[in-house]
């Protein structure tokens, strides 16, 4: 027998959704994995979908107050993340949220800035990434910008001593970069343990985000946020699927 005082709940409670993307383009080459990639046509239309909608799309430090500090939504609410700073943000992701209004936060490879990617020995030559000055005019702009590490490394497969300089030393350089503090951060590849989520915290980053395919409302901890991965196979019917909606709750 359904309970009606756990099925209004269930009903009522709205979801926060932290979308994960990483390149924005206009082909998806062959080198590049399909997984990091999302079509600038496909983009538009899930941007056009959320502005049509009555989902808000605000910023992650929003969302987090609301979650952490005011209890759950009174919306349902999408905050959107770019990993890696891929220079495509620039060129194509950042026009198209001007025009829709839409806050964002990007987690650039510091080691990386103004080369190609080149991660755990492996070269991506269509993968550019931001240079320090398209940084500086992106965080001028309003974007938020986050630490994801100096080399991209597997956090929870390296040394101590190494995860620290890595997640150390991005938080540093980025401030030097930008002038203001970095207050957030995103593992490389979602990989995360106890001790790496101490030293996040230990230097002074306030909150982190893995890759762990959940609404934000989940959250096991401020240091533990998931996410929703969108990838080049995500049309707009999957899209809304992920989102899982209030209205599509409700119709069903
Ligand atoms: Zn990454």
């Amino acid at each position: 027998m359904v309970d009606p005082v756990k099925l209004k709940k269930e009903q009522s409670s709205y979801r926060t959704t932290i979308l994960l993307y990483h390149q924005i383009g206009e082909t998806l080459h062959n080198n590049v994995n399909p997984d990091c990639f999302c079509s600038r046509q496909k983009f538009l239309e899930q941007m056009e979908f959320l502005k049509s909608s009555s989902i808000e799309v605000i910023s992650l430090d929003r969302a987090l107050i609301t979650l952490f500090s005011e209890g759950q939504p009174q919306k349902d609410q999408v905050v959107l993340t770019f990993d890696d700073g891929c220079e495509s943000f620039y060129d194509v992701a950042h026009p198209i949220l001007e025009k829709y209004g839409f806050p964002a936060t990007i987690y650039p490879v510091v080691g990386s800035l103004g080369k190609v990617a080149n991660w755990n020995g492996i070269i991506y030559p269509q993968l550019k990434i931001l240079d320090q000055q398209k940084l500086i005019t992106l965080s001028k702009n309003g974007v938020e910008i986050g630490g994801h590490t100096m080399n991209h490394v597997k956090l929870d497969q390296v040394q101590k001593k190494d995860a620290f300089q890595e997640i150390k030393n991005c938080k540093t350089e980025l401030e030097q970069i930008l002038n203001k503090e970095i207050r957030t951060f995103a593992y490389p590849h979602g990989r995360h343990n106890s001790t790496v989520m101490e030293i996040v915290q230990c230097v002074g980053f306030k909150n982190a985000l893995t890759c762990e395919s959940n609404y934000a409302n989940n959250a096991p901890s401020i240091f533990e946020i998931p996410r929703k991965y969108i990838t080049y196979y995500d049309d707009l019917r999957s899209f809304k699927n992920k989102l899982l909606i209030h209205e599509t709750i409700s119709s069903i």
